[in-house]
């Protein structure tokens, strides 16, 4: 089989209402890039990046005349061939890379009568859990629904996430507003949920020693972990020393060099594994290898997803042995999906790994269109900036807080 074409078409897709976090907001939207990898063989393999707001469209035209003419089952050397470590130091193409090895899994499982996760080795549950994954939100710039700012609102929407999805696990994204405030929030939340498990993730904008208060104060909570309170292992390091929480990243652990400084001397306990991050789900499966001989605690990152990114979440979660936690997903913020069917759907807190060969998720061309048209109209969004907040410029510790009195409504495009 031999590669004959790459094709790159950015959509967005609606969320319910703009989530904020510590360096920004996504601003009601989804940007992401649907990549579709052409075959002499008349197969077509999906895959799909996201970023910060913007359209990667032309990164993949930019790697048409690196993989036409390719086989797509030499997977491991398209890692070199696009992503060599020292040639990543002008160009960094991990993100690249990974949406084009999500699409050649799927054209070798199409091509085979595979799933993916029998690619990496064979699933062993068929239904990966999902926390729910709660963000302080502006309301809706069209109908003023969906704010989530006070201790109230936060319960009422983990509550109506529970009743609707099953939900028993939570995390909370903070780091938006000062960390007293968010520690009521969370304490709030977690005593709403009795017997509930619990996440908070601040994005890495404490300092240590907040980091180290914060923790201290959510000892009685049932944590699953507090995630990159800090930033840097070094950092994280210090505060695991002061606490008994475990810590979790997405940050400061995304490839093997940082795995083995964690291994030789550990700042955290749980690697959160992200398919895009890493570079693909090879290598989410050879870090949690890793991670199992050392023991350390595996769960699936989101980094935001429409379908085809969620489904390699799936295949993930069902092949890695050590799977620790329930998974993050932003998927639930969604209010559509560019894959047949529709979204996929929750069942007791838990989705359904696809079943059919590939990664098993086809696109519905109509709605590839009506959200590639709506792209074309709204644009890009930059998710390093609050719409309401011009000019602020997060600092790392933070101490530049977004007011929790403010309840303005974001003029946005939606
Ligand atoms: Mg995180």
């Amino acid at each position: 089989m031999k590669i004959t074409d790459i094709r790159a078409t950015p959509v967005t897709v609606p969320l319910e209402a703009p989530l904020r976090h510590a360096n920004g907001c996504h601003w009601g939207r989804f940007v992401r890039t649907i990549v579709e990898v052409d075959t002499d063989e008349g197969l077509t393999g999906l895959g799909e990046m996201g970023g910060g707001g913007e359209s990667a469209v032309a990164a993949f035209n930019g790697l048409k005349s690196y993989l036409v003419g390719r086989d797509p089952a030499r997977i491991e050397e398209m890692r070199f061939l696009i992503a060599n470590p020292t040639a990543s130091l002008y160009n960094n193409r991990t993100q690249l890379l990974a949406a084009l090895e999500f699409a050649c899994l799927d054209l070798l499982g199409q091509k085979w009568g595979a799933s993916v996760s029998d690619l990496l080795g064979g699933r062993l549950r068929d239904c990966v859990p999902f926390a729910s994954y709660l963000f302080f939100r502006y309301p809706n710039p069209k109908d003023g629904a969906g704010e989530v700012r006070t201790p109230e609102q936060l319960i009422a929407n983990a509550l109506e996430l529970k009743r609707k999805y099953g939900f028993t696990s939570h995390k909370l994204k903070g780091g938006v507003f000062a960390p007293e405030y968010e520690l009521d929030c969370y304490g709030a939340l977690a005593a709403a949920l009795p017997g509930d498990r619990f996440r908070f993730d601040p994005n890495a904008v404490w300092s240590a020693e907040q980091a180290i208060w914060f923790g201290r104060q959510i000892e009685g909570i049932r944590n699953d972990y507090l995630e990159d309170p800090v930033y840097g292992l070094h950092g994280m390091r210090r505060v695991r020393e002061k606490l008994r929480t475990p810590l979790a990243t997405n940050t400061v652990v995304v490839n093997f060099e940082q795995l083995a400084a964690n291994v030789l001397d550990a700042a955290v306990d749980v690697i959160l594994l992200d398919t895009t991050f890493w570079g693909g789900l090879r290598q989410c499966v050879k870090a949690a290898g890793v991670c199992e001989t050392f023991q350390l605690g595996v769960a699936v990152h989101s980094s935001g997803e429409l379908g085809i990114q969620l489904a390699t979440m799936l295949h993930l979660g069902a092949a890695i042995p050590n799977l620790s936690f329930a998974a993050d997903a932003h998927y639930h913020h969604l209010t559509d999906d560019v894959i047949e069917g529709g979204k996929l759907q929750y069942k007791d807190g838990a989705i359904e790994v696809p079943k059919g060969p590939g990664l098993g998720v086809q696109l519905d061309r109509e709605k590839l269109c009506e959200y590639h048209e709506m792209f074309l109209r709204l644009g890009n969004y930059p998710y390093d900036q609050d719409p309401l907040r011009p000019g602020w410029t997060p600092v790392l510790p933070n101490d530049r807080w977004a007011d929790p009195s403010d309840g303005r409504i974001p003029e946005i495009p939606f």
